[in-house]
């Protein structure tokens, strides 16, 4: 296969990927009162800040962050479309003057070495993996500046078989809160907070706004076997979730660069 043809059809996944999670608020687990939360961990957000929200979706964070603060917000994301819709949602906040759209490549940003106060990111960390996204990120910090990342987390130390395979397979750097304060730590951070996000940021606010978009989804694409298979994982990981919460979660990790 040409390499051609092998963009050709990451295009057209990509294009589902954007519309499917385009149509609901939140393209992961969250919540404007745990947005809030992590918000009011970092002290004094003054007019001066600037914060990047780093793999932004359609922007509910840096909407929320340009309500709730003074600061100007950077939304950074990998497409177009999403940003698409943060310029949009912004503007219908009122807060469009507060907020910038950068579309870019979360593992090969070219920021300016310490220009930003503060870095948030909501559910996205995992693409970069979060060693190495603490580490690389860094260097965009002020020396004093924070960072507040989400990521999903092992609660326990140990686990059913069925779920430790599962995140093993999606996403398997997934680990232990305290092995990740570690980590946190050794790329430089002071720790100001950690917290487990409730479980209605996964089910109200991420499962349950899926299940009427799925069957829309699914009507205009119905004879599209990606488009069924994305709606099959994104049900698959829903039942997981109700199964085995207990045993992971997402975790805020708000830290102070040293
Ligand atoms: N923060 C948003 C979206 C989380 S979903 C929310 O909480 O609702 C993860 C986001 O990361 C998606 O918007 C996806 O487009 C973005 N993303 C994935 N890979 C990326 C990359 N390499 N660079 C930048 N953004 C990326």
């Amino acid at each position: 296969m040409s390499n051609q043809e092998n963009n050709s059809i990451h295009d057209f996944d990509f294009s589902l990927i954007c519309e499917y999670f385009s149509s609901i608020k939140r393209q992961g687990p969250g919540s404007e009162a745990s947005t809030h939360e992590a918000i009011t961990a970092i002290p004094n957000i003054n007019s001066n800040f600037i914060i990047a929200d780093i793999g932004c979706g359609t922007g509910s964070s840096a909407i929320q962050l340009a309500k709730e603060t003074q600061a100007s917000v950077v939304a950074i994301d990998l497409f177009h479309d999403f940003l698409n819709k943060v310029k949009l949602n912004a503007e219908l906040a009122g807060v469009s003057h507060k907020v910038s759209t950068l579309q870019a490549d979360m593992t090969q940003l070219s920021l300016e070495k310490e220009s930003f106060d503060l870095i948030w990111s909501e559910g996205a960390i995992y693409n970069i993996g979060f060693k190495n996204g603490l580490q690389e990120w860094n260097s965009f910090i002020r020396k004093n500046g924070y960072i507040a990342v989400t990521d999903s987390t092992w609660l326990t130390d140990y686990r059913p078989a069925e779920i430790e395979s599962f995140w093993l397979d999606a996403y398997p750097e997934i680990d232990t809160l305290d092995n990740n304060i570690t980590k946190m730590e050794q790329a430089g951070y002071r720790m100001i907070k950690t917290a487990v996000l409730p479980n209605d940021c996964w089910t109200k606010n991420f499962y349950e706004p899926q299940e009427n978009a799925q069957n829309v989804f699914l009507e205009r694409h119905h004879d599209d076997f990606t488009a069924n298979e994305l709606v099959k994982n994104q049900r698959h990981e829903a039942e997981l979730f109700a199964k085995y919460n207990s045993y992971y979660g997402y975790v805020w990790y708000i830290g102070q660069k040293i």
